[in-house]
């Protein structure tokens, strides 16, 4: 199992946190920020975790009763306001796993 990404690697404090909860322990050097104190990811490890984080956390932000929800796949490049979160993780989760975030919704064919 090879690693790809790890726990400090990221800046938002919720996704350290799920890459704590589901990454292994391991003091091999993180490939991406070299750190050897973060919780490991190994692809699919990452996979579960942007699931987690924008799949998973866009369907319990549903405050609003019509929130869009996130999905990813390999096909598309990354559509999504990612404001809430940090730019940085967001591309990082992306280009690591060779996806894209976009919104997926009744509602969106409609905004264009
Ligand atoms: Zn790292």
């Amino acid at each position: 199992m090879s690693v790809v990404l790890c726990s400090n690697c990221f800046v938002d404090q919720g996704l350290r946190f799920d890459a704590e909860q589901i990454g292994d322990e391991d003091d091999s050097a993180c490939p991406n920020c070299g750190s050897t104190s973060g919780r490991k990811l190994s692809m699919q490890k990452a996979l579960e975790l942007a699931h987690r984080f924008f799949v998973w956390g866009t369907l319990n932000r549903v405050d609003y009763g019509a929130a869009p929800v996130v999905v990813f796949n390999e096909h598309q490049k990354t559509d999504i306001d990612i404001s809430q979160w940090y730019e940085k993780d967001v591309e990082l989760l992306g280009n690591t796993l060779g996806i894209g975030f976009f919104y997926y919704g009744p509602n969106l064919w409609m905004l264009g």
